[in-house]
């Protein structure tokens, strides 16, 4: 038993992890003519990868570095097998015909070998699930230099930037300080012009490759405010993943509002604990709440959290999107405190309560179970 873990850690190791993308990457099927190939498909794939492990910010200067830098050279040759790679622009032109959904299985393979080697069990959170982030992070943006499959964005100041992006999903959790990437969808220039329909276009294709790939893992999926809206969470419940999703007033106004009235009703769960230093913490949270009035059979929970500063009671942090003027919501949730507290009610925009603001999901809805 001691040597069958032994080897799957040794499977888990760079050269071992390297060993199965690569086994992935020569199951590409390669449409070159064959008999003008120099380079193979696997090689270059692998090339490619040594590229992003080794940091390199470009082709060039990997390519440069790849025939010059005695090091690397060593490297490429140890972990990658390679003793020649090609220039960038012959990578180029090979890797411009591969399929980014190809490289989908090296993920799945990893996923595997994370799986075999018990890696996978240190994630687990809430009952065997998994907490899978999911977000759009910027891979390359230029005004000068693009390629057909560019988004384009126009600046108020004319400018057009040119720009390719990625929608990645990655396993977290809050006690591993690694990730595991799990799978990635690029968000192409025909997603739309807007950044939320490309984040949302290119999220239908990321849930759905998920879901065919990992029916069976129970996933809570994570996302940003862009993800609160009817069409995606109908998405994620119809595939059976829970999620935890951050809401923002502007964009989730009727939730904000049906959590008001079930306050007023006493239909909320409200705690808000002070500890000896002064400070304070406090959440509401509501169950069964219509998504809005486009989607009224989509119920979902909400929770709301602040936090009061420890050397000014009256500084209330808020659950609110970073920087802008006082809203309604946060109107009425100090209404809420006074009137708790039977203290007057003080108006947040004349100074007499400021309000500060935090990030990272304070305000959320998540599946009903
Ligand atoms: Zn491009």
């Amino acid at each position: 038993m001691a040597s069958q873990l032994a080897t799957l850690r040794k499977d888990l190791s760079a050269p071992g992890l390297i060993r199965v993308v690569r086994e992935q990457f020569s199951r590409i099927t390669d449409t070159r003519r064959q008999g003008s190939i120099r380079f193979t498909l696997p090689d270059t794939l692998c090339a490619a990868l040594a590229m992003f492990q080794f940091k390199r910010p470009s082709l060039l200067q990997f390519d440069e570095a790849s025939h010059g830098d005695q090091t690397i050279i060593g490297n490429l040759r140890r972990l990658y097998w390679l003793d020649e790679v090609a220039s960038d622009s012959q990578m180029r032109d090979i890797l411009d015909l591969v399929k980014p959904s190809e490289l989908r299985k090296a993920f799945r393979a990893i996923h595997s070998s994370a799986q075999r080697g018990k890696v996978l069990e240190d994630f687990a959170i809430f009952d065997n699930r998994y907490l899978l982030s999911i977000d759009g992070t910027g891979l390359y943006s230029s005004t000068k230099v693009k390629c057909p499959q560019c988004s384009v964005k126009k600046h108020r100041n004319g400018e057009i930037e040119h720009y390719h992006q990625s929608l990645v999903a990655v396993i977290v959790h809050p006690d591993q300080k690694t990730v595991l990437p799990l799978d990635f969808e690029p968000i192409v220039k025909s997603d739309g012009d807007k950044k939320n329909d490309c984040e949302r276009n290119a999220a239908k294709r990321l849930l759905l490759a998920i879901h065919q790939l990992y029916a069976n893992r129970p996933f809570i999926v994570l996302e940003d405010a862009l993800a609160a809206n009817g069409p995606h969470i109908q998405a994620l419940m119809g595939y059976g993943m829970d999620f935890i999703i951050n809401i923002k007033p502007v964009g989730n106004a009727s939730l904000f509002e049906v959590m008001h009235e079930r306050f007023l009703l006493n239909q909320a769960t409200e705690e808000e604990q002070r500890l000896v230093d002064g400070s304070g913490r406090g959440y509401r949270f509501a169950t069964d709440l219509p998504l809005n009035a486009s989607h009224p059979d989509t119920r979902v929970n909400m929770i709301e959290y602040w936090e009061v500063d420890q050397n000014d009671p009256e500084k209330v942090t808020l659950n609110m999107e970073l920087d802008h003027q006082p809203g309604d919501h946060q109107r009425e949730r100090l209404r809420d405190r006074a009137s708790r507290q039977n203290a007057p009610v003080p108006d947040p925009t004349s100074g007499g309560r400021r309000l500060v603001t935090v990030a990272a999901y304070p305000i959320a809805i998540w599946s009903v179970p």
